[in-house]
């Protein structure tokens, strides 16, 4: 169902309370708090531009690590104010309440074109119960919503999805418009072959995404420490290898289900296996995995191998949309980095509408300096997998239908 969108909306001289996700690293130095990576700051700013542009009065709400419901300095948003008003290069004001008269106030003196940030709504435990006085009083800080916030919209909180009842319109921000656009719209009708590559370290995580997906994809290439449970399935050995053993014979079924339904779904044919799990560690290309042979016994697989390499770039090149999801090894160790990295470099050169499902596989893709040949990276973690498994996000479902 297409929601209403920011674009759509009438906001001069209007309040627009804006969700966004401003959750971001930070750290201290000396008793000062750094943001060590803004891209979520950044990520929202188009929508901000745009309804200053617009003429509007930008309301900020935003959330910030777990405060456990209760006001705490270290989760104080003041921080993230003082970081947008350099990019901005405005007026950015900050209320330090989030909630009552004076945060009400502050709202309406916004000038137009201004902004204001509202403090953590983290601080009362109303938010993430959904609580409607709550979110009823979020709603007297502005006369319109806005949800920019991707990465909380699988959360039914009173500031992502409560409040939008207690709005006459209540519209997606430009950054929630384009995760949807990529990771529901163009996924719905992709074009063929719809290859998924998944990887990293648990299947567990990524049942309801593959239940969902082999309805729509030709073909999975199956990579990370998820591969071993299914070897294990398969009664491939798999050393000392990471392998969820209450997860076998949902492995098995997976793999049935694949072959009934005739989609290719590629195991990795060689693996690297390394002696330990740290850099530095004695590595080997094992040979072509069998019944008899996988794994060896102590040792532990790490990254896919290079025979595995050159069948997953062909995958790849052959393909005119790919999913990646997960790493295909422990990449964080540049060791074991070789398979992600050639997957990764297949995916930017293929001739093919390429999406970067959330998670990992987005911090492999920036670290190997691949992010702009992507055609697009999902900003989520959680929400992104949600909307793969074909689940409605709360956050989503809240705003009003265009
Ligand atoms: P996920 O959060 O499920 O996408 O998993 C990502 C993590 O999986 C990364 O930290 C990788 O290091 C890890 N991973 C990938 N391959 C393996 C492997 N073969 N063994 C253990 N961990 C792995």
């Amino acid at each position: 169902m297409a929601k209403l969108s920011v674009r759509d909306l009438d906001v001069r001289g209007r309040r627009v309370l804006v969700r966004v996700d401003f959750n971001v690293p930070v750290e201290e130095v000396d008793g000062r708090i750094r943001i060590t990576d803004d891209t979520r700051i950044q990520e929202s700013l188009p929508s901000i531009r745009l309804l200053q542009e617009k003429g509007a009065k930008v309301i900020l709400l935003a959330h910030f690590g777990r405060p456990k419901g209760q006001p705490n300095p270290k989760y104080s948003l003041r921080p993230v104010a003082e970081h947008l008003r350099t990019l901005l290069g405005g007026s950015v004001e900050f209320s330090p309440e989030v909630i009552g008269e004076k945060a009400e106030a502050a709202s309406r003196d916004v000038p137009d074109g201004g902004v204001l940030l509202i403090e953590n709504v983290r601080f009362y435990k109303e938010e993430e119960k959904n609580d409607e006085n709550f979110a009823r009083a979020l709603a007297r800080l502005g006369d319109v919503y806005v949800n920019d916030a991707f990465g909380a919209a699988h959360r039914a909180h009173a500031s992502t999805a409560g409040v939008a009842k207690f709005m006459p319109q209540a519209a997606m921000g430009l950054l929630m418009e384009r995760e949807l656009k990529y990771l529901q719209e163009e996924l719905a009708n992709p074009k063929r072959p719809f290859l998924v590559i998944l990887g990293g370290s648990k299947v567990s995580d990524k049942i309801g995404v593959i239940h969902s997906l082999m309805e729509k994809a030709d073909s999975f290439l199956i990579g990370g420490a998820m591969a071993y449970t299914f070897y294990r399935a398969l009664g491939i050995p798999t050393g000392a290898s990471r392998v969820e053993e209450d997860k076998v014979d949902l492995a098995r079924e997976l793999l049935d289900r694949a072959k009934t339904k005739g989609i290719k779904f590629l195991l990795p044919v060689d693996n690297i296996e390394a002696a330990e799990f740290r850099a530095g560690a004695p590595t080997r290309n094992t040979p072509r995995v069998s019944a008899s042979q996988g794994i060896s016994e102590g040792w532990m697989g790490v990254d896919i191998g290079r025979e595995t390499i050159a069948q997953y770039k062909a995958e790849i090149a052959n393909a005119k949309t790919i999913l990646w999801n997960g790493p295909v090894g422990v990449f964080e160790i540049p060791d074991f980095a070789q398979g992600t990295r050639a997957v990764a470099e297949a995916v930017a050169a293929a001739d093919a509408t390429t999406i970067i499902g959330g998670g990992d596989s987005v911090t492999a893709v920036k670290q190997f300096g691949l992010a702009d040949r992507m055609t697009f990276i999902s900003t989520g973690g959680g929400a992104s997998l949600e909307l793969l498994e074909g689940k409605e996000l709360p956050g989503v479902a809240a705003l009003t239908d265009k």
